[in-house]
């Protein structure tokens, strides 16, 4: 669920030994953060992006020894930072809310010696080695880049739509049509996801209203069939959503056709909008290769991108699963694999004379 910060359910960690995920005695859990007049910053793997997928792959890198710097981004953590209770991540069986999941994967990263930065990496040069990255006016070198930027659900932009989120408006099925179980429930959109979602939901939901903007669907055929003879699934056509109706929780939504004057409320309990995500690849786009829908593209057998040395991880790469789990296990594919391929480079390099520097810096530019 989305959002929902106001009601606190029991903690889920309480009464779990959680010490293993104390900092060791000393440790120093926020490091001081670079400055601009500094000069660059070197690091053997710099991640980019704090979501499940960079924040794994920063725990493999750091017990590898490879010294990562995650640029986490100003509002790091990820989707998981405005979802509320998470029931489908393994290892609490009670459920987790998920900022508080993202802390523990954070504080995970940090222990084993990550370096967390929180701030947005605006550009990037990836012609050469050592490559550069730039964020908040701080230069940082890599021999190897991690992209884990993720991706984010689009919205209808309603104000009632951003009040009601994590309060029966969600943007994913398969975290949180559990918890409409015996409820009566909208999906938005027409595409593929929409009709899935809408399939899905018809496994808790007593009842299902696909409402669609057009009189057609973009989605497949197999699935329009599928979801157009379900007897629990509604077409509602020509419509689109003006608002959702409810003061602390979803208790309906109010529509206007798009073919002719008129308008209705539909009462129901849970809203989920499907129209579609966008993957976050900004500054990556004139670098690495896209598929068709712009998500990046990594080889397929690794996490390897078009780009030597830069691995993809997460939803950026990831338009079918677009789970915690899945992000946080490509975290891991792509922290091996850029430690393979950073081993590989340095016996390589081993009959040349110096071991190199991370970051490609000279030893006089690494006292700092
Ligand atoms: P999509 O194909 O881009 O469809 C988005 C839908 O949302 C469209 O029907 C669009 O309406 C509607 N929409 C967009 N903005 C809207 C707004 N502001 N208000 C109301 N409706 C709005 O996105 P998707 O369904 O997420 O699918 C993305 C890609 O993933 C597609 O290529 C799809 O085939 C694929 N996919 C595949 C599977 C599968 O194979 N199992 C499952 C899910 C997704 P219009 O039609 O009027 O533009």
């Amino acid at each position: 669920m989305t959002q929902d910060t106001s009601s606190q359910p029991k903690s889920p960690l309480a009464g779990l030994n959680l010490n293993f995920l104390a900092p060791e005695p000393g440790a120093a859990t926020t490091p001081r953060e670079q400055t601009a007049s500094e000069g660059p910053v070197a690091a053997r793997v710099v991640i980019v992006g704090s979501g499940p997928a960079g924040l794994t792959a920063a725990i493999y890198a750091a017990r590898a020894n490879l010294g990562p710097i995650v640029i986490g981004g100003v509002v790091g953590g990820g989707q998981l930072m405005i979802t509320s209770e998470v029931e489908n991540y393994p290892g609490f069986p009670d459920g987790i809310q998920g900022p508080e999941l993202m802390d523990l994967m954070r504080r995970q990263a940090e222990r084993f010696g990550a370096r967390i930065v929180d701030a947005d990496v605006d550009r990037v040069d990836l012609a050469v080695r050592p490559f550069r990255l730039w964020a908040a006016g701080v230069e940082y070198r890599a021999d190897a880049v991690i992209v884990a930027t993720g991706a984010e659900a689009l919205w209808l932009g309603l104000d009632s739509e951003t009040r009601l989120r994590g309060k029966g408006v969600s943007a994913c099925a398969t975290c949180d049509g559990f918890f409409f179980r015996d409820k009566e429930i909208a999906v938005v959109g027409g595409g593929d996801s929409a009709l899935e979602e809408a399939l899905y939901l018809t496994h808790f939901a007593t009842k299902v209203h696909l409402i669609h903007r057009r009189d057609a669907f973009r989605g497949s055929k197999i699935m329009q069939a599928r979801a157009g003879s379900h007897p629990k699934i509604e077409l509602h056509l020509n419509r689109t959503v003006e608002e959702i109706v409810g003061d602390q929780h979803v208790e309906g939504v109010r529509l206007s056709r798009t073919d002719q004057p008129g308008e209705e409320t539909l009462p129901l309990e849970g809203v989920f909008v499907a129209i579609g995500h966008r993957p976050n690849v900004a500054v990556f786009r004139d670098w690495l290769e896209t598929d068709e829908k712009g998500y990046l593209r990594a080889d397929g057998a690794t996490t390897a991108s078009s780009i030597e040395g830069v691995f993809v991880a997460g939803d950026v790469d990831d338009h079918r699963y677009r789970q915690a789990v899945t992000a946080a296990g490509e975290g891991c594919r792509a922290a091996i694999d850029a430690e393979r391929w950073l081993e590989a480079q340095a016996s390589q390099n081993a009959s040349g004379s110096a071991v190199a520097a991370p970051g490609g810096m000279t030893a006089a530019e690494m006292v700092r």
